[in-house]
C-alpha cells in the first residue's frame, strides 16, 4: 500500500519556505511577461480553478441582481479581448459574492470572484477595472500554481498523478496542504508576482480603455486607509515597492491612448449595491477547533532524516516523506483541519530548511531573511527582538520569538530555532497557543538538545 504523505503548505498562517528568495528583481518596464516554473499544465489550472470555484459558490453567496452581476462581467470581457488576456487561452468568469470585506480574488484557470465591500471601496470604474486587471494578470502569469509548485516540490508530482482519472484535484491539493484557505498559497503573491501583475493589469487596462493608473491610486488609496491591520487585498497581494512609480514607468512603454470610455453605468451599480445584503459568509477559519491541552507523554522517539536526527514526544506523530528534510510534528489534535480541506498546525513543531539566495553561513542575517519571507506569508506575525543563542550539536543557534493568529483563534506563540548549516539554514517552528506555550518549553528544549547533523 502507498505510504500517504502529508506535507502542510499551509501552517497557522505559516508557509513552509522551500528555496527561492521571491524577492522582486528590477524588471525593465516593457520586457515580456511570462510565467514561471510550473508542474502543473494549464488544463490542470483550469480544473484546479473550477473545482475551487465550485467550492466558493457553495459557500459563498452569490448576489443574487443580475444587473450586478452582468455590470462586472462586461467589464471582464473587456480586459478578456486585451491580446495577452486572449492569447492565454483561460476562460475567465467573474461572479459578485456578498462580503464587506474590501477584496477580490481570482482562481487559477480563470474564475474570479468580486466582494461587495470592494464594489463599494472603488471611486470609479476604473480603480475596479484596475483590481480586476491585476487578478486577471495573476490567471494568466499562472501564478497561484506557480507558488503551488514551488511550496510544495515533493509532493505536487504525485499529486497530480492521484488526480489523473477523475479524482478531485483539489481534494489531493488539500491533502498535501494546499487548500483554499484565508492564507492559500494559491491566493497569496509574492512580491516578484505583484510587480509582475501590475505591469500586465497596465497592459490589459489600456487595451480595455482604462486608465491603468487608477489600478495604482487604488492600491495606494487601501494602503493609505488600512490602519495597523490593512484590508485582506493587500495582505494577499503586498506592495512590491513604488507601485505608483512602476506602473508609470510600464505606461510610458505603451502605445498612447485617450483613456475615460467606461460602460457608463458606474453610478447606476452604486446605487444598486445599497439595495443588496452584503453580509459576510463568514471566514473559513472561524469557529469548531478546540486547542488540545495534549502534554506529551510515552518517551520519545526517534526521526532520522537526510541531513539530522532528532527526538520528539511518543505520543506525537512525525509528517513528512523520509527522503525530504521537510517534516511536521504534532499531536493529532495538534493539526486543525480548515473547513476548506486545508491542514494548519495549531500545536506542535514544523522541521525545515530555508535556502536563502546570499547563504554566507550568518545566523543573524539568515534568520532576518527567513523571518521576513514568515512575514511575508502571514502579516498577522509580530516579531520580538527577543533573541538568545543555543547551542545545537556542534553550531551555534538562535531562538526567535514570534506570535501569530492562532487557528483555533486567540493569538500563539511560536519559537523559531535556526542552525546555520552546510545544507542550508535548518529551522524550527514550535508553535503553541499561548496561554499553553509555557507548559511546552520542556518539552521543546529536549527537541533541541536531541538534534544531530548526520552530514
Ligand atoms: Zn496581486
Amino acid at each position: 500500500m502507498r505510504k500517504k504523505q502529508l506535507s502542510f503548505a499551509v501552517l497557522a498562517g505559516f508557509i513552509v519556505v522551500s528555496g527561492g528568495s521571491g524577492s522582486a528583481f528590477a524588471r525593465t518596464p516593457g520586457a515580456p511577461l511570462h510565467p514561471g516554473f510550473n508542474m502543473f499544465s494549464k488544463q490542470q489550472d483550469v480544473q484546479l480553478g473550477q473545482e475551487a470555484a465550485a467550492q466558493v459558490r457553495a459557500k459563498a453567496v452569490v448576489v443574487p441582481n443580475q444587473f450586478l452581476q452582468d455590470y462586472v462581467n462586461r467589464i471582464g470581457q473587456r480586459l478578456a479581448a486585451a491580446p495577452e488576456a486572449r492569447s492565454s487561452g483561460f476562460p475567465f468568469s467573474f461572479t459578485v459574492i456578498a462580503d464587506p470585506s474590501i477584496n477580490a480574488f481570482a482562481l487559477p484557470g480563470g474564475p474570479m470572484f468580486i466582494h461587495t465591500g470592494l464594489l463599494k471601496a472603488v471611486d470609479n470604474e476604473g480603480e475596479l477595472a484596475g483590481v480586476m486587471g491585476h487578478e486577471m494578470s495573476h490567471v494568466i502569469l499562472r501564478h497561484g500554481t506557480n507558488q503551488a509548485s514551488k511550496a510544495n516540490l515533493i509532493q505536487i508530482p504525485a499529486m497530480l498523478a492521484g488526480a489523473v482519472g477523475g479524482h478531485s484535484m483539489l481534494g489531493q491539493l488539500a491533502q498535501a496542504g494546499v487548500g483554499l484557505g484565508a492564507n492559500s498559497v494559491l491566493l497569496k503573491f509574492s512580491r516578484t508576482d505583484e510587480t509582475e501583475a501590475d505591469a500586465m493589469g497596465s497592459h490589459l487596462m489600456s487595451e480595455a480603455g482604462y486608465n491603468p493608473l487608477e489600478m495604482a491610486h487604488f492600491f495606494e488609496k487601501l494602503s493609505a486607509s488600512g490602519g495597523a491591520r490593512g484590508p485582506q487585498f493587500l495582505s494577499d497581494h503586498p506592495n512590491p515597492g513604488n507601485r505608483e512609480q512602476a506602473i508609470e514607468a510600464e505606461i510610458r512603454t505603451l502605445p498612447q491612448r485617450n483613456y475615460g470610455s467606461g460602460t457608463g453605468e458606474f453610478g447606476r451599480m452604486k446605487q444598486l449595491l445599497g439595495q443588496v445584503s452584503t453580509s459576510a459568509p463568514g471566514s473559513a477559519f472561524r469557529g469548531g477547533n478546540v486547542a488540545p491541552n495534549g502534554q506529551p507523554t510515552g518517551g520519545f522517539k526517534q526521526i532520522q532524516s537526510r541531513n539530522f536526527t532528532l527526538d520528539y514526544p511518543g505520543n506525537w506523530q512525525a509528517y513528512g516523506s523520509k527522503d525530504s528534510d521537510s517534516v511536521t510534528i504534532a499531536p493529532r489534535d495538534g493539526l486543525v483541519q480548515a473547513s476548506n480541506g486545508s491542514t494548519q498546525v495549531g500545536y506542535g513543531a514544523i522541521v525545515s530548511y530555508f535556502q536563502n539566495e546570499g547563504n554566507n553561513g550568518d545566523v543573524n542575517q539568515s534568520t532576518d531573511e527567513l523571518i521576513h519571507h514568515l512575514h511575508a506569508n502571514n502579516p498577522s506575525m509580530e516579531i520580538s527582538r527577543n533573541r538568545k543563542q543555543v547551542a545545537v550539536g556542534r553550531y551555534q543557534g538562535l531562538i526567535t520569538m514570534l506570535q501569530s493568529n492562532s487557528p483555533y483563534g486567540d493569538i500563539e506563540s511560536d519559537a523559531l530555532l535556526t542552525v546555520a548549516t552546510p545544507q542550508g539554514l535548518f529551522y524550527m517552528i514550535f508553535i503553541a497557543p499561548q496561554n499553553q506555550f509555557a507548559n511546552l518549553k520542556g518539552t521543546f528544549e529536549q527537541m533541541i538538545q536531541s538534534i544531530r547533523f548526520t552530514s
